[in-house]
């Protein structure tokens, strides 16, 4: 074993709504795609033709995993990419309006930023104290010119699943188009795109134990979308550009061991993760969890009086990896947007954490980081003497 082997070991990984680690037989299938079947999907020979079979092995495992036909599959570079590509391939230049919900990921919110600047009109659906939107402040929002709802499937900080087939049926109802960012979702919980009444979804590979730079985007069939990039006409001429076959056939392979071990792997992280709340919440006072939990992995928690970022320094110590707030947030100095649109007063807001529980954590892991978050908070607070 070398010393990082060992390190890692003691490692304690609990950020898996940031990414999660690759599992050992996504890897094992995607070798093959870098030194031997290598050869470009488009190509009229052996290894071209390889490679084509396993894009396509790939996109029928995908939409095996969220209901769907594998023709509806376009793989992009992942979550924020497929986020990028709907928003602007359904709205027309300088045209049109869209409702968003406020909680969402900063790949749709910076989004309508930037297409509000281009004459795009934006209107953000707030949402209740546990991060859920409503149909009807959603449906009261609509315009005669509103061409596109996005609400996603699940927070990523608070683990909140919005009603989306209530809101996908709403939003068909008045002839507009309903997207769904699912990145945190897939995996995590069943999804059925036809049941759900989604005409577009997100979706990313690292999220599910698979690599890094790579997702999809659902589009249901006849549904018009221009594309983001242009080149080649990979991908039914919606997104051009060499595919990345290693990383979409792991992706694929990721889908499919999702779709296999779903209902065991969500059971067994949430009976975790339910260890812990529990622990946290009867060993610490002045603790609340914030959002509903839905996610069976998620744990957003707030401690009164002490700052989620130095309880972030001191968990890393001892090796405990959490964080506050979403991952991106959680580089700067802002307040988690999602925290704030929930209501959560300033002496709450400060002191949040974020748990994401996966299907490699253990139950004697659980058991260590609850303690050590236990001790950490009190150090944090200065209540030790008491002990
Ligand atoms: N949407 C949500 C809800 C996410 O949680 C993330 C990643 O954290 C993204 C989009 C972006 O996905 P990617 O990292 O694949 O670009």
């Amino acid at each position: 074993m070398t010393k990082r082997d060992s390190e890692m070991k003691k490692l304690i990984y609990l950020d898996n709504a940031a990414t999660t680690r690759t599992d050992s037989r996504v890897l094992e299938f995607m070798l093959p795609y870098f030194c031997e079947s290598y050869g470009n999907a488009s190509a009229r020979y052996s290894v071209g033709y390889e490679a084509r079979a396993a894009v396509n092995e790939a996109k029928k495992k995908a939409a095996a995993l969220i209901g769907c036909e594998s023709d509806e599959i376009v793989f992009t570079s992942g979550g924020t990419e497929s986020d990028n590509m709907v928003l602007r391939g359904v709205l027309q230049k300088g045209k049109g309006h869209i409702i968003v919900s406020a909680i969402e990921h900063p790949a749709i919110l910076n989004t309508v930023r930037e297409l509000e600047k281009e004459g795009i009109s934006v209107s953000i659906a707030p949402v209740d104290d546990k991060g859920l939107v409503s149909v009807e402040r959603l449906e009261g929002l609509i315009r005669q010119d509103t061409a596109l709802i996005s609400v996603m499937l699940a927070n990523n900080e608070i683990g909140t699943v919005e009603p989306v087939a209530e809101i996908g049926e709403m939003a068909h109802r008045h002839g507009i188009l309903f997207h769904t960012d699912a990145v945190q979702a897939l995996g995590s919980i069943p999804i059925d795109v036809k049941r759900m009444n989604i005409d577009f979804l997100s979706a990313s590979s690292h999220k599910l134990y698979g690599p890094k730079g790579v997702g999809f985007l659902y589009v249901k069939r006849r549904t018009g979308l221009k594309p983001l990039l242009y080149g080649g006409g990979q991908e039914d001429g919606l997104r051009s550009g060499t595919e990345n076959v290693a990383a979409v056939a792991g992706f694929g392979e990721a889908c499919r061991l999702a779709k296999e071990e779903l209902g065991p792997r969500a059971e067994e992280v949430k009976r975790l993760r339910d260890y812990m709340a529990d622990r946290l919440l009867t060993e610490l006072e002045e603790v609340r969890i914030n959002g509903t939990s839905q996610l069976p992995g998620n744990l957003n928690l707030s401690f009164k009086g002490i700052q989620g970022s130095s309880l972030v320094l001191r968990l890393d110590m001892k090796k405990i990896c959490v964080s506050t707030g979403s991952a991106c947030a959680a580089g700067g100095e802002k307040n988690s947007h999602v925290l704030e649109a929930i209501g959560l007063d300033r002496q709450w807001l400060e002191g949040s954490l974020r748990i994401s529980l996966g299907k490699y954590n253990t139950p004697e892991e659980i058991c260590t980081a609850s303690d050590m978050i236990i001790e950490a908070v009190k150090e944090l607070r200065g209540d030790f003497s008491n002990d």
